[in-house]
């Protein structure tokens, strides 16, 4: 069932998608050739305590993994498309890097993901992560009241496609609220003019996935969680939580 979020509660999760916000942008600034994906949680987690905010990512286990999930970010590098563990693994010059991470603030959610490259970038990869981009600023324009899920899913699937670039099947947006993932779901592929109507008070996690090899298909790392590209090539990732509202789209999780 879809939750509509009054006003109020839309103005108390662009709190919590603000400490999202901050916490990416510290996570940024931190990654460079040399550091490790750990690191990267333990600066996440610092922004998170700071702002009294807790982390829906910690210990949460969906029905498909085989542990609670150990840390606040997902780090996914490289052939890594999503939920990436941060390990000891040191950054490397021309990684790929998607860092997607939650806030818990007031009991209401945030979500966003980044992707970005550290030191030098091919240009292919460089490609890859504006494209993802792109298709997500695509997405939010397409989140207007009276238009419908497909719009979103439409909007986002077209720029990926003609790009050449594969789309993970099965993952997608979704609605976010006091839950990380509530009703509906967002498709990163669609027909335009399907699916629910947008109202305002809906809040939806907006979210591509992309892959350079241009499958749909991966599979799961040994770990349970990390999911790989099945032609090792690279991929990325670009998420905001956003309100739809009468004044139209609201990026709730910008700084
Ligand atoms: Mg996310
Ligand atoms: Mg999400």
């Amino acid at each position: 069932m879809v939750q509509l979020k009054t006003d109020t509660q839309i103005e108390a999760m662009r709190d919590s998608g603000r400490v999202v916000a901050q916490l990416l942008a510290a996570v940024r600034d931190t990654a460079a050739v040399g550091v490790s994906l750990r690191e990267l949680d333990e600066v996440a987690r610092g922004v998170l305590r700071e702002a009294g905010a807790g982390s829906p990512f910690l210990n949460y286990r969906p029905h498909f993994a085989p542990t609670p999930f150990p840390a606040v970010i997902c780090a996914s590098v490289n052939d890594a498309i999503v939920h990436g563990i941060p390990t000891d693994l040191r950054l490397r010059d021309g990684d790929l890097v998607s860092i997607d991470a939650g806030a818990i603030l007031d009991g209401w959610a945030g979500d966003s993901a980044i992707s970005f490259i550290v030191g030098r970038a091919r240009p292919a990869d460089t490609l890859l992560v504006e494209t993802a981009f792109a298709a997500l600023d695509a997405g939010i324009a397409a989140a207007v009241v009276g238009n419908r899920i497909g719009d979103i899913a439409h909007a986002i699937g077209s720029i990926c496609r003609k790009a050449g670039y594969g789309i993970p099947e099965g993952f997608g947006g979704h609605g976010i609220g006091r839950a990380m993932h509530e009703d509906p779901g967002v498709p990163n592929e669609g027909r335009p003019g399907r699916g629910m109507v947008l109202r305002h008070g809906m809040a939806l996690a907006i979210e591509p996935m992309l892959t350079a090899g241009g499958h749909d298909e991966f599979y799961p790392d040994q770990d349970g969680w990390t999911l790989r590209t099945t032609d090792g090539s690279r991929a990325a990732h670009a998420e905001h939580s956003v309100a739809i509202t009468n004044d139209g789209p609201r990026i709730l999780t910008a700084l």
